[in-house]
């Protein structure tokens, strides 16, 4: 916290679901250690959805301040305020996060404040998760915590370590919104007291730092979006039906996946599975029986490619790799080979397709 202000928020971006106890556990202790240097805290969650679904993107809060008046003024804020550090829990999350309820797509960076520290899990350099975070008006930090995004979620706690590594990482960064003494002392009075402070110190010296200068980073094109009052917000428990073929325009996905499926289409046998079992109903029927992909609304769930009949005729390929969501089809009609070399460009790209489907 700076001498200016008395309140502190750790914003935890996660993917639904799937990170959702790691979230949890990292903003939990965040405050449960926090009071032990007589500073007070809260969580609050944010979803993008409701009810939360896999691989969306949604939020969780610290909020530590040094006196209760202060606390209760934050917690009262539809997001806190004075956010030092944004923990992205998974590197994709850089192309932006769908905001709450759906109403557009903001920058990861968005609520970031000046000096501020944006803290990725990721192999990728500083100018490769740059390519997708906008530029700011102010300097700001990218620090980096080497890692694979970890799915320790909702049903299944994955004990790698990931959350207190993360909080090592957090007492490194903010230079003592909560200190390390303060988290190993906190774990410590848990389970498993002495692997928990070996992963807090793994954190902390980990983490990698990377000043950030105004007007670094990709283009904001980030247009506020207008939001509508409590009375006017579109449904939420109820989801009007779509018909057949048709789209929920109410759901409208960008940055929900951490992979997408790329279509191998002189492969394909036109079996119509990919278009059967489909969620979200993503496959668009063409002319010559091939099956496009309406990327607007596919989630990467990964269904489609472990249904195809035919081996490696639907590959699930890193987000980060594409720079739009246009369908692809119309590529391969006009030039076959354009088109195959297009696909193999982008599965080398990222390295490879992901065998494990819709995850890492
Ligand atoms: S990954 Fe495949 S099955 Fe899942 S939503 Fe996207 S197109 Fe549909
Ligand atoms: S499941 Fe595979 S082979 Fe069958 S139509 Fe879809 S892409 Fe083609």
């Amino acid at each position: 916290m700076s001498d200016e202000t008395s309140v502190g928020a750790v914003d935890v971006t996660y993917r639904g679901i799937f990170q959702k106890n790691l979230a949890g556990v990292i903003t939990k202790e965040l405050v449960k250690a926090a009071r032990r240097e007589d500073k007070v805290g809260g969580t609050v969650q944010r979803y993008g959805d409701s009810p939360e679904r896999n691989g969306i993107p949604a939020k969780q809060f610290a909020v530590i301040a040094d006196d209760m008046d202060s606390l209760r003024v934050e917690m009262t804020k539809y997001e806190p305020e004075n956010v030092v550090v944004v923990c992205v829990m998974d590197d994709t999350l850089t192309k932006g996060v769908e905001s709450w309820a759906w109403y557009g797509v903001r920058p990861i960076n968005l609520n970031l404040a000046p000096g501020g520290t944006l803290l990725v899990i990721s192999r990728r350099s500083p100018e490769e998760l740059l390519h997708w975070i906008p530029r700011r008006t102010y300097d700001w930090n990218l620090a980096i915590l080497p890692g694979e995004p970890s799915f320790g979620g909702l049903w299944v706690y994955n004990d790698d370590g990931t959350d207190y590594r993360t909080m090592g990482a957090v007492a490194r960064v903010t230079g003592g919104l909560v200190s390390l003494d303060s988290l190993i002392a906190e774990a410590g009075s848990g389970k498993d007291g002495d692997l928990r402070a070996a992963q807090l110190r793994e954190g902390y010296e980990s983490v990698t730092m990377h000043p950030v200068g105004a007007g670094v980073g990709a283009e904001d094109t980030y247009v506020p979006v207008e939001m509508p009052g409590w009375t006017q917000m579109r449904e939420g428990l109820v989801v009007p039906a779509v018909e057949v073929g048709k789209n929920n325009t109410l759901f409208m996905k960008y940055t929900t996946r951490t992979t997408r499926p790329l279509v191998k289409f002189d492969a394909c046998v036109k079996c119509q599975i990919c278009y059967t079992v489909c969620p979200d109903e993503c496959f668009i029927p063409t002319p010559e029986g091939h099956y496009d992909i309406n990327y607007q609304h596919c989630c990467g769930c990964g269904i489609c490619a472990q249904s195809c009949p035919v081996s490696g005729c639907i590959e699930m390929v890193d987000e980060t790799v594409f720079e739009s969501n246009e369908p692809l089809h119309s590529v391969f009609e006009s030039d076959p080979a354009a088109y195959e070399e297009l696909r193999a460009e982008k599965v080398a790209q990222a390295g490879g397709a992901n065998p494990h489907y819709g995850i890492y």
